[in-house]
């Protein structure tokens, strides 16, 4: 990425894909750019430590710039060689300790959604419909369709309703963001939508079964 022994971006490539991968965040969560990221800076063998700074002021700029305001934190990295990483922070409190004291409200919300016919997304996806979806949307790998243990447990309940939220889904133009994959464990994955176990209804939180959209 940088020039040897210098805080000059040899390589623009990997600095453009990080900064396209942080803002494609903003698609799946409206609160993503509050969550802190480490920037960790490894230098060569024989480079100056000075340039663990100067480094990361250089791609603070460029993220800025690009409208990243996510909260950048500098990490000396553990990488062999030059280079940088980037990661998300671990345990952000403040963000925890809000979610937790408004739980009941977010409960009430979410039996709310199923009511209208939403389905819990924090369920691994089982419907071919509902994982073709996914890839289509670039959400799974291609080694990532197969069902797991969790999944293969859940098809029986789920395939038909997910069938009929994907095709829904489809019809009116939307993705299906927050979905589980369906190789996840039985612990699933959570994520931030509403129906995911977490607090923020997403577009798909507006879209019931009946076929209306309602905003
Ligand atoms: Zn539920």
């Amino acid at each position: 990425m940088f020039k040897w022994d210098s805080d000059e971006i040899a390589d623009d490539v990997p600095v453009t894909a990080a900064i396209d991968a942080i803002l494609n965040l903003k698609k799946y969560s409206a609160l993503s750019d509050l969550h802190p990221i480490d920037v960790k800076v490894s230098l060569d063998k024989d480079e100056p430590r000075v340039l663990l700074l100067d480094r990361f002021t250089v791609l603070k700029k460029r993220f800025l710039a690009a409208g990243i305001t996510n909260p950048l934190s500098a990490k000396v990295g553990g990488g062999a060689g030059r280079s940088v990483g980037f990661e998300a922070s671990p345990g952000v409190e403040q963000v925890k300790e809000s979610y937790l004291a408004r739980w009941d409200r977010y409960t009430s919300a979410h039996e709310f959604g199923h009511m209208l016919g939403l389905l819990d997304e924090y369920c691994p996806a089982v419907s071919p419909e509902l994982i073709a979806k996914m890839y289509n949307e670039g959400q799974l790998g291609v080694d990532e369709q197969t069902l797991g243990k969790s999944a293969q447990n859940k098809k029986g309940s789920f395939l038909a309703p997910q069938t009929g939220y994907a095709n829904l889904l489809e019809k009116t133009g939307q993705s299906a963001q927050a979905w589980t994959k369906p190789g996840a464990k039985e612990s699933g994955e959570r994520k931030t939508s509403l129906m995911s176990g977490g607090f923020e209804k997403s577009s798909v939180s507006t879209t019931s079964r009946s076929g209306k959209h309602s905003r």
